[in-house]
């Protein structure tokens, strides 16, 4: 059986040319062509010979992810499903706003965590997303906004499925690549990576130096509610996360943010509000409150209009930065909490 070409770091595939009695630059033009062109089949690799390609082929294979389903919204939101080398599958979207183009990514096959409120939490966890599976679809949307819109990419959000700190070396070695100059050339700052909350990893990641931003999955800022939403809250709670949060600023001077879903009679009441304030004064945060996207799994209802406003307003004048982020792709599920493969 053909072995992924991806699992070899560049001393690896190295070691493996020189066997084959190659020279050692062939290992960084192989390396390039997997990892910063995204190439899917041996023989797009155009400057090596094709004795090494055949040799290449007879050894490996490089695993492809393709997109099988595509879903366009009314307000221009497209919802792609991906299916990787295995057929499993995952999704991703692209959020146009005013002329930018911001990729929300899935970094596991399902999703281990069981928060209430979001559809991919009523999937099982299969399995993780290789760092080559992360890469495959920033690279696939960056393509699609650039034939489409002749534009690239403006940010990457792990926001999809899965909970992306759950598997963090793949997340981090996907940011690297999609950060390297030679490739895809992200700034760090134009990635966002979104936890549920997991103390000791976002410590970790303040400590990586990848430059990439921070959101914290709140929705509730009392431990007992958090925990009837968000289990991850038992063994995470809310004193935890804000000292690694507080790390987190001190270390890398970029502010948090806290996502915050506003939902009907469950975490949109004045306590709520109170204790919100109370978290997010421990450290320099910006909050956003997200208009709740229903799921058929979960019978909840987003807190609407002047409520709503009524939230932000308590929230803005207790001297806190605070956004309302309105629903995107909600028509097609591809809002956020929404994601499900069911196409
Ligand atoms: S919100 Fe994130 S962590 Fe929670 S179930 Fe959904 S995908 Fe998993």
């Amino acid at each position: 059986m053909k072995k992924n070409i991806r699992t070899l770091n560049i001393e690896q595939m190295q070691t493996f040319l020189k066997e084959l009695g190659e020279p050692a630059f062939r290992a960084k033009q192989v390396h390039e062509w997997l990892w910063y062109k995204g190439v899917s089949e041996f023989s797009s690799m155009r400057n090596l010979p094709k004795s090494l390609l055949e040799k290449l082929d007879e050894s490996y294979h490089i695993p492809k992810t393709k997109i099988y389903t595509e879903q366009v919204s009314t307000d221009g939101t497209i919802k792609l499903g991906f299916e990787l080398d295995d057929k499993n599958k995952v999704e991703g979207v692209i959020i146009p706003s005013m002329g930018r183009y911001t990729a929300c990514i899935s970094s596991q096959v399902g999703c281990s965590l069981d928060c209430t409120f979001c559809a991919t939490g009523f999937l099982k966890r299969e399995r993780n997303l290789t760092a080559g599976e992360i890469f495959d679809q920033v690279n696939l949307i960056n393509a699609i906004t650039m034939e489409r819109f002749n534009q690239k990419l403006d940010n990457i959000v792990f926001m999809g499925m899965g909970e992306p700190m759950l598997n963090y070396a793949n997340v981090i070695e996907s940011i690297k690549i999609m950060t390297d100059m030679k490739g895809l050339g992200f700034s760090g700052r134009r990635i966002t990576v979104s936890t549920s909350g997991i103390s000791k990893m976002i410590v970790k990641l303040a400590d990586e130096e990848l430059g990439c931003r921070l959101a914290l999955s709140l929705h509730e800022a009392n431990n007992e509610a958090r925990s009837r939403i968000m289990p991850i809250n038992d063994s995470n709670p809310l004193e935890s996360l804000a000292e690694s949060l507080t790390y987190w600023y001190n270390t890398t001077k970029s502010r948090p943010t806290l996502e915050y879903t506003v939902i009907e009679d469950v975490n949109d009441q004045s306590s709520n509000s109170d204790d919100l304030i109370r978290f997010a004064k421990q450290f320099p945060c910006k909050i956003n409150l997200i208009e709740y996207n229903p799921i058929i799994q979960a019978d909840f209802k987003p807190t609407e209009g002047d409520n709503l406003e009524a939230f932000a307003k308590k929230i803005e004048e207790a001297g806190l930065i605070v956004n309302i982020r309105r629903s995107r792709g909600k028509d097609i599920d591809a809002a956020c909490g929404q994601l499900i493969n069911n196409n």
